[in-house]
């Protein structure tokens, strides 16, 4: 498969500042995806299309480039993840995925994972909110409003661990016990939890960042400090500290506010707190409007997303983005549903909603907020996909295409 960038577009650049320079006509680098990927995917396009059409005219578009990746690319190409398509990511800045398998317990490691990692993406942003009309087990869904930031590339998804029986295994088990006085079974997978100081700092300052920019009026630290001292507890106290070295006059901690501020939060100021990761799961069931931005280790951060995501509607329409500070690649948090591929039944919510951060990386707001707006008439019209009509009594239930169709006539 041939890479060729569409014509009349160009690619986005980086300021010195950091901030994109988007051009009318971004290049964007597309990986349909595995399983339901070829639902949702078109579906998707199609709706980004016809809002940036709407909202701009002819004045703008999105260059989509198809990079190949995942189960097709290694039909085609042989290769998962073919270097072409990472050099692609890297060059065009911003990208969007459908999902992709990663078989369990042995096979390829998890491109999704590999892609963070090759491309340094070291923040999963999964925003949580509650658009008007879906069906969620809450009776009060419209409190939950978050947006998680958690780390990408280290914790126990850094992929440091070998098999039960190996040599490697063994000999790591050996070292344990001579060097380190650890006893582990010698019948044992092992693996290593690395947290550094420096990704858990870039990451924090992302979160702080983000709730400076959109006036969010908390940053929690999630983790559990109180077990894995020197990861997760280290975790805390460097998300801490960033906010005390790099946020001083931004930002003051739970602590403070009570010790110095009488528990009245100073005008623009971010309160810093957190919380224990087991007690989180409960604060987010019963006090979800006490949280807004939250910050986590790699695995914490995974569980907590897709329990919220069950809060405001389920996986269907839960989108994310992995975001570094040179590349961003949008993906919906689900994986590839292999039951429902080519059935043209999925929801492509979570991947258009991906596609509204897309957007909104890019500035292209009024965009973002058309999709997001026909989104939520389409939901209250009670036409949508089997996973939320099934839980929405009176409603339509549409095919995966029809649902697009039916967003973009509302848009
Ligand atoms: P999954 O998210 O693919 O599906 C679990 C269930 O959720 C499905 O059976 C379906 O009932 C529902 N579901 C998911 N997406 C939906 C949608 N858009 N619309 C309606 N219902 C939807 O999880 P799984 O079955 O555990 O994983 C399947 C494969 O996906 C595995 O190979 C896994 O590694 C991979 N995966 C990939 C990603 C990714 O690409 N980022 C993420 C998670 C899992």
């Amino acid at each position: 498969m041939k890479i060729e960038p569409p014509s009349r577009c160009e690619p986005i650049k980086i300021n010195s500042d950091g901030s994109l320079s988007v051009p009318d006509h971004p290049i964007i680098p597309c990986i349909p995806g595995d399983g339901i990927g070829v639902d949702i995917w078109p579906a998707t396009r199609s709706v980004l299309d016809a809002a940036v059409k709407k909202v701009y005219g002819g004045g703008r578009f999105l260059g989509w480039m198809e990079v190949p990746a995942g189960g097709t690319s290694l039909r085609q190409m042989g290769d998962l993840l073919p270097e072409a398509t990472l050099e692609a990511i890297r060059q065009f800045r911003v990208a969007i995925k459908g999902p992709m398998t990663t078989p369990v317990g042995g096979g390829f490691r998890s491109i999704n994972v590999t892609l963070r990692q090759k491309l340094e993406l070291y923040a999963c942003v999964r925003p949580v909110r509650y658009l008007p009309g879906m069906p969620s087990p809450m009776r009060q869904p419209e409190k939950v409003d978050m947006i998680v930031f958690r780390e990408n590339m280290e914790d126990v998804y850094a992929g440091i661990e070998w098999q039960r029986g190996t040599p490697e295994a063994h000999r790591f088990i050996d070292f344990l016990d001579k060097e380190m006085g650890v006893k582990v079974p010698d019948d044992s997978g092992v693996g290593v939890k690395p947290i550094s100081e420096t990704a858990t700092r870039r990451l924090v300052r992302m979160a702080i960042r983000y709730a400076i920019r959109t006036r969010r009026n908390s940053v929690t630290l999630v983790h559990i400090g109180n077990i894995m001292k020197f990861t997760e507890g280290a975790f805390r106290d460097w998300g801490y500290l960033e906010a005390r070295e790099n946020f001083h006059d931004q930002t003051v901690t739970e602590e403070e506010l009570f010790t110095k501020f009488n528990g009245q939060c100073p005008a623009d100021s971010i309160i810093i707190k957190d919380r224990i990761a087991d007690s989180m799961f409960q604060q987010v069931l019963l006090r979800p409007e006490e949280y807004s931005v939250l910050a986590l280790p790699n695995l914490n951060g995974d569980y907590l997303s897709d329990a919220l995501a069950a809060q405001v509607g389920g996986l269907g329409m839960a989108p994310g983005g992995n975001i570094g500070d040179d590349n961003a690649v949008f993906e919906a948090t689900h994986g590839t549903a292999p039951k429902y591929a080519g059935k043209d039944v999925s929801n492509p919510g979570s991947l258009i909603l991906s596609g509204v951060m897309m957007l909104e990386h890019l500035g292209w707001q009024e965009a973002a907020d058309a999709v997001v707006h026909a989104l939520i008439t389409t939901i209250g019209q009670k036409r949508v996909t089997y996973d939320l009509a099934r839980q929405l009594p009176g409603s339509t239930e549409l095919k995966c295409s029809d649902f697009a169709r039916a967003i973009t006539e509302n848009l």
